[in-house]
């Protein structure tokens, strides 16, 4: 059988990070699910979709295909053969992300391509119902936390180095402070530990400490 190794947790405290490197170091598929989300999110602006009309956004569904391409175990998504990794990073699709989660048909659809893709696959896939909900028997899970104003750092600073200085540290922490209200406040799958779930709280500890954590408890 295969091995699925969901890591869920609050927005921006090093999910991929870590799903990347444990990824690497098992020879695994990494699949970024909130890339899915960002990519129908960053469709759903370009279209103007009504998110109130759920035709609308059925009939948005059928247009949209989505597919990975990893290369080094980086994830890299294409919307209908564009690749979009970078745009959909930015600030109009972290604004607007939270809402188009939120809605049961995107969900619906998401979670059966995330199940698809993870069904003969050993991969390591993160999110926030990964646990809960995509791969409720996944062998290993993770939830991931840390302090929010160190995570706004963080994500501040991987901006910068993307050359986006557009936007401030208060912006970050507020647009993550927002993610992480919606996420857990919502009806469809929220935000919430699974409890078989690891707790992993990476405030005070490097990335190789992290990874050592998390290998340990994949292969025990
Ligand atoms: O992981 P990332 O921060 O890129 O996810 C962006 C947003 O997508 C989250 O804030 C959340 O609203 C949504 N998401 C989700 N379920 C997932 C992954 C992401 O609802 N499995």
């Amino acid at each position: 059988k295969n091995v699925v190794v969901a890591i869920d947790g609050y927005s921006s405290c090093g999910k991929s990070t870590l799903a990347k490197a444990l990824a690497k170091k098992l020879g695994f598929i990494y699949i970024d699910s909130g890339a899915m989300y960002r990519a129908v999110t960053l469709y759903f602006i370009r279209n103007q979709v009504d998110m109130t009309d759920q035709s609308a956004i059925a009939d948005a569904l059928q247009h949209i295909e989505l597919n990975f391409h990893s290369r080094d175990y980086q994830s890299h998504i294409t919307l209908n053969g564009e690749e979009v990794s970078d745009e959909i990073r930015l600030m109009p699709v972290s604004e607007n992300v939270s809402e188009v989660s939120a809605i049961k048909l995107v969900r619906v659809e998401m979670v059966k391509q995330q199940q698809r893709m993870g069904k003969s696959k050993n991969i390591v896939m993160d999110g926030r119902d990964i646990g809960t909900a995509v791969f409720e028997d996944a062998q290993v899970k993770f939830f991931m936390t840390a302090d929010p104003k160190i995570r706004a750092e963080r994500r501040f600073k991987e901006l910068e180095r993307k050359g986006n200085n557009q936007v401030t540290l208060e912006e970050v922490f507020e647009n993550l402070a927002h993610r992480d209200y919606a996420d857990t406040t919502r009806k469809e799958s929220p935000l919430i530990r699974a409890e078989d779930a690891i707790i992993l709280d990476n405030t005070d500890i490097t990335e190789q400490e992290q990874l050592d954590f998390a290998l340990d408890k994949v292969t025990p």
